[in-house]
């Protein structure tokens, strides 16, 4: 009797312990990027388990700025991910130049989510103080996944109204590098806030979906104007806006000038 006791309560005993041990080697982000991604749309369940696949193993250089909000050099895995996608063939950056970003925002009804950044690491601390104020302030960010998602398209991107920031590329219908190519250039919510250029005297709206968003008279949720949260809170971190160029209108972005060498 008593042996039977001892192992029934040894069984138990070491139960526990293992049911404690797993919960404790369960790392932190993961559970909480799964919990604010499972009440999301459809697909932003990957972009929850996504981010924190990333960021399970932080980097020795991680820097959290607020609870969720962080940039560290790219692991491996991030380096893996882009490498032939956003970080194409030829791209002038080094990887130590740029940061992984991760952030909460709110989506457009209301709900926490998770959201990764890749920029240049002379923006990354604007970035989280950028974006945490924008979450404190609920405004509104469809999603903000790697450009890697969309094959490095950026007119995919755009039409999914996806937020983002560094690609290797040139400027839409030019050969010169955009700002983007060094991560120093966000797009806001770009569907909502359309690039506006005009080929040979003819309206051209990027992306072509954005059509009704280009009429910057009309009245809609998250449109960028200088009355906006996103741009008083860029211009005051020493961004210029793409809404006030002269010769065409780029509202969804925002840029920094290139680091002095
Ligand atoms: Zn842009």
């Amino acid at each position: 009797m008593i042996t039977k006791n001892k192992n029934i309560l040894s069984g138990g005993a070491v139960a526990f312990l293992l049911c404690l041990l797993f919960c404790m080697a369960v790392p932190l982000p993961l559970c909480a990027a799964g919990t604010l991604a499972s009440g999301g749309e459809n697909g932003s369940g990957n972009q929850g388990e996504d981010a924190a696949a990333q960021s399970a193993v932080p980097q020795a250089d991680r820097v959290t700025y607020q609870e969720g909000f962080f940039y560290e050099s790219l692991s491996d895995a991030v380096k893996e991910k882009i490498t032939g996608i956003s970080y194409g063939e030829g791209c002038i950056v080094p990887y130590e130049e740029l940061k992984y970003l991760q952030v909460l925002y709110m989506d457009f009804e209301g709900q926490p989510q998770v959201g990764e950044i890749i920029c240049n690491q002379a923006i990354a601390q604007d970035l989280v103080e950028i974006f945490y104020e924008l979450y404190q302030a609920s405004y509104p960010i469809e999603r903000i996944r790697l450009i890697d998602e969309y094959g490095g398209d950026d007119t995919l991107s755009m039409e999914a109204n996806n937020t983002s920031c560094f690609n290797y590329r040139v400027v839409d219908g030019t050969s010169s590098l955009s700002r983007h190519a060094y991560g120093l250039a966000v797009d806001i919510n770009p569907l909502y806030n359309p690039y506006v250029t005009y080929p040979n005297g003819k309206r051209r709206v990027s992306p072509a979906a954005s059509e009704i968003y280009a009429d910057r008279s009309l009245d809609f949720p998250a449109k960028i104007d200088k009355n906006d949260l996103c741009y008083q809170l860029f211009t005051e971190h020493g961004f210029t806006w793409g809404g006030n160029w002269k010769t065409m209108k780029d509202y969804q972005h925002f840029q920094k000038a290139l680091p002095q060498k």
